[in-house]
């Protein structure tokens, strides 16, 4: 699954399972499910579909019940039948493409088949069949007629609606097929499946698999559209739409690929049309194995929980993370739709064909995913940046990960609502960096030829963490065992110290912790790789390494090349000095932003001052990097709004426009031709002096809102949303109509989500008030509301009157909450920094419990302490800081 990310300063857990979401516990076994036939009715209009199913399996021993998973099933009959040994093995590659299905008539094989009675455990959500004469060991078909629901919640079958209609679409990781077909839903029970779809004459079908068959019937104004049988995949993957999709169309390797939306919105697939046809050919050779089935279709979804979903051969996304104007889209969100294509692309190896044996190695397919989402687009575009990006990202994953209520990589789990909460930063971002770390560490090729060994031993089966790392090791000849099973069952960031350089100097290790406070105390093995030697480990226990120097004139130490380490590094304090020295010089982006992020968490630590951490920022002040820029200028914005009290906010603006203003305007307009960062850099650097009320650029950010609102394309298209973002805060109501008007008209998704986050930018109470209220209104889809909830709760001037409002209106969040929203406010609102809210916080959601987020809170209730400490041991050094800057 690609997580969706739209309030950009969360970093929440982003956790599904629902509001009291029932526990579930794993099948009793002793069955084994090889074959599903399914015909599945659906009426969009009443909400409601019937299905038909047979379901193939192999008893181990003879047995008078059968228990699989069934959720708000309703069933109508269960028969069992009694079949021959099979001889077809439908997993066969010759089988796999557009072969009719094997098929059985069921009345003619044994003419005596049981009636089952059925019991339903809503809390376990499994059903279970009896039979009165024992099933006998051996193939046994199940005939099951039942009828389900259409839900709204954006889980298993659910309904998303446009202005226009309805369409029918599915959502099943990680527990939800059971709600649209009786199944043994858990990964390790793979099976080859055959859909069926019953529509309306009008509409039409996607599902995994090419359509082999196309008839009317059998009901009047009705056709029945047959898909080609799926290779052997998990129930979580099974997927299928429903409605009048538009498609575009193209190939990659002799596979068909389509890019498709609503019939509106099909102008905007081609871009990633073009970026799935590159990234499957980069797959095919990478793998060494060839994308397994004869289509991949990518489907933009109306209403989508996350961001993309990597169902086998049928990818869905949230419609903003895969629709974008090929010719005129800002490059930002093509990077974005890029990532997420390549994202679940890279599923379709990691994950679909190789599949984690339990959800507890949830991480083998998104660490890899989140690795893959920027390796492989980084090779089509080398120069959109895709490095600094990680390097960005690690720094905010490591920062997460270094508090208390942190966990292992791998850690154990049992119910849908623990599985839901696996789906968060650990097990994406931390994952990802620690893949890319080994793969730094023993090298590119050797690291590719190790994956390939490992799908190759798996494929169409199931695997663990150890098969992974015992395949690199055994194909690399280093230890991969010992620092993957180390960072993977570890909790928290190393950090490491070092105390010298030369032969044989002091370096330490222990687990960092963000705020200061003792944690529970753990080691790693880690690759340590200096900037100009190769790569060390450093095991536990070990206290010397040999600690090289830069050859450079003003030689200095970085121990961590390219940034590829997931560590934080500390250095004796005469390093200090001449490692900021050489941050221009001597490190390259990612490194600076490594460096900027050791710095920032030390100083949370209590182990330097925001002071030095700002000598550091206005070290890289013209940084041409626009990524080293913001990681400078976004933390010196978090020192203006957490740290500072208002009059020292004032003068820290004043320094931000002295130091920043004249590299601004060195930068001149948009030209011709202009490289990414370039224009990224303009960007960033408006947006920040706008923050800081530089009046010449709160003057251009109203002249380029009043251009936008009148219809005129700006110069520079990657300006328009800073732009309206400093407009809005002085803001009037005219201006709040205008942008809720584009957020419900724009045909762009893009655009249509800019302008519905700009109204969070007003800070007037009556137009908060106004915001508040039409996110919970049926004019805000459920999947876009938690995020408006959630921007006010971060925002300094609003988040005292979206508390009240969430506080007072919990009924209606709650209505109007899809299975992860409820999570997400919880993770929002550990943006307070007063002992006061802390408390109400707490109380509140013990008093509210919200499914799958007993982690997330626990990490709001620490983010709050987090904060008041950091004020109350940094405000003094600020201000000594602030006294020392001289004047203008
Ligand atoms: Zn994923």
């Amino acid at each position: 699954m690609g997580l969706w990310r739209g309030v950009a300063a969360a970093g929440v857990v982003l956790a599904a399972g629902g509001l009291g979401a029932a526990q579930a516990q794993r099948l009793p076994g002793g069955v084994t499910p090889e074959h599903y036939a399914l015909t599945i009715t659906p009426d969009l209009a009443k909400a409601r579909f019937a299905g038909s199913e047979t379901i193939e399996l192999v008893l181990d021993k003879p047995a008078t019940t059968i228990t699989l998973n069934a959720a708000e099933i309703e069933f109508v009959s269960v028969k069992a039948y009694r079949l021959p040994a099979v001889d077809i093995d439908v997993n066969l590659p010759k089988n796999r493409k557009d072969l009719p299905p094997p098929r059985y008539d069921l009345t003619k094989l044994d003419k005596d088949p049981q009636t089952a009675t059925v019991a339903l455990d809503g809390r376990k959500e499994q059903a279970t069949f009896t039979f009165a004469t024992p099933l006998p060991a051996g193939p046994v078909a199940l005939q099951i007629e039942y009828t389900g629901i259409i839900n709204s919640r954006l889980r298993g079958f659910y309904l998303s609606k446009t202005k226009l209609r309805s369409y029918g679409v599915t959502q099943f990781e990680a527990t939800d097929a059971r709600r649209a077909f009786p199944c043994f839903d858990e990964p390790a029970l793979k099976a080859t499946f055959n859909v069926s779809l019953v529509v309306d004459a009008g509409d039409t079908a996607i599902s995994n698999t090419k359509i082999v068959s196309d008839a009317p019937g059998p009901a009047a104004g009705k056709h029945t559209i047959a898909f080609a049988p799926t290779p052997k995949m998990s129930t979580y993957l099974v997927a299928w739409l429903v409605g009048d999709f538009k498609c575009t169309e193209g190939k990659s390797d002799g596979v068909a690929i389509r890019a498709c939306a609503t019939p509106d919105k099909v102008g905007l697939t081609q871009f990633a049309l073009d970026a799935a046809k590159w990234d499957l050919h980069y797959y095919d050779k990478y793998f060494r194995i060839k994308y397994p089935l004869a289509k991949l279709d990518l489907i933009a979804v109306p209403d989508f929980e996350e961001g993309a979903m990597e169902n086998f051969g049928c990818i869905t996304f949230r419609e903003t993370e895969m629709l974008v104007d090929a010719r005129n889209g800002a490059l930002p969100a093509k990077k974005e739709v890029a990532e997420t294509v390549a994202h679940e692309m890279s599923h379709q190896w990691f994950g679909d064909l190789v599949t984690p044996e339990w959800w507890d190695n949830l991480w083998l397919n998104e660490g890899f995913a989140t690795w893959m989402e920027t390796k492989a687009p980084a090779k089509w575009q080398p120069k959109w940046g895709y490095a600094q990006d990680v390097a960005q990202d690690k720094n905010r994953t490591m920062d997460e990960d270094a508090g208390p209520n942190t966990r292992a990589i791998r850690t154990q789990v049992e119910t849908p609502a623990e599985i839901d909460e696996l789906f968060d930063d650990i097990a994406y971002g931390k994952a990802g960096a620690v893949i890319a770390m080994v793969e730094n560490w023993v090298g590119e090729e050797t690291f590719r030829k190790g994956v390939q060994a490992y799908l190759a031993a798996h494929l169409y089966g199931n695997a663990q963490g150890e098969d992974f790392w015992e395949t690199q090791a055994r194909v690399s000849g280093l230890p991969v065992d010992k620092v993957m099973q180390s960072f993977v069952d570890t909790r928290g960031v190393p950090l490491l110290t070092i105390a010298g350089v030369g032969a044989g100097a002091p370096v330490t290790q222990q687990r960092f912790s963000i705020s200061g406070s003792p944690l529970a105390a753990e080691t790693w093995t880690i690759p340590v790789c200096f900037k100009t030697a190769p790569c060390r480990l450093l095991g536990p226990g070990q206290t010397t390494l040999d600690v090289p120097v830069t050859s450079s004139d003003h030689p200095f130490v970085n121990a961590n090349a390219e940034d590829k380490g997931y560590y934080r590094t500390a250095y004796a304090a005469d390093q200090w000095q001449p490692i900021v020295a050489n941050a221009e010089a001597g490190l390259t982006p990612p490194e600076r932003i490594g460096l900027l992020g050791d710095r920032w968490a030390l100083m949370r630590a209590g182990r330097g001052t925001v002071g030095e951490f700002l000598d550091l920022a206005l070290a890289v002040k013209q940084d041409p990097s626009a990524a080293v820029m913001e990681s400078a200028l976004g933390r010196v914005r978090t020192i203006a709004s957490r740290i500072a009290t208002a009059a020292d906010r004032e003068r820290l603006e004043a320094v931000v426009r002295r130091e920043w203003g004249p590299v601004y305007a060195a930068l001149g307009g948009p030209r011709r031709h202009e490289t990414y960062d370039h224009a990224q850099l303009r960007e960033t650097l408006f947006e920040a002096l706008g923050d800081a009320r530089d009046p010449a650029v709160l003057a251009e950010a109203q002249g380029l809102a009043k251009q936008l609102f009148a219809g005129q394309k700006l110069a520079d298209p990657m300006m328009a949303d800073a732009a309206v973002a400093l407009a809005t805060a002085n803001g009037d109501v005219a201006m709040y109509e205008r942008l809720q008007q584009v957020s419900q008209t724009a045909t762009d998704p893009d655009l249509k989500l800019a302008a519905l986050h700009a109204l969070t930018g007003f800070h007037a109470p009556a137009l908060v008030k106004r915001t508040l209220e039409y996110a919970v209104s049926n004019d805000v889809r459920s999947q876009d509301s938690w995020a408006l909830i959630a921007l006010l709760l971060e925002g300094r001037e609003t988040q005292d009157q979206a508390w009240e409002f969430v506080t007072q209106h919990w009924a209606e969040i709650e209505r109007k909450s899809t299975a992860g929203s409820g999570a997400r406010i919880v993770g929002a609102a550990g943006s307070f920094c007063t002992a006061e809210k802390r408390d109400q916080v707490n109380q509140f959601f013990q008093e509210h419990r919200v499914g799958s987020s007993r982690r997330t809170l626990a990490r709001s209730i620490d983010s709050i302490d987090d904060c008041i400490r950091l004020r109350a041991a940094q405000e003094p050094e600020l201000r000594q800081w602030l006294d020392r800057q001289a004047p203008q």
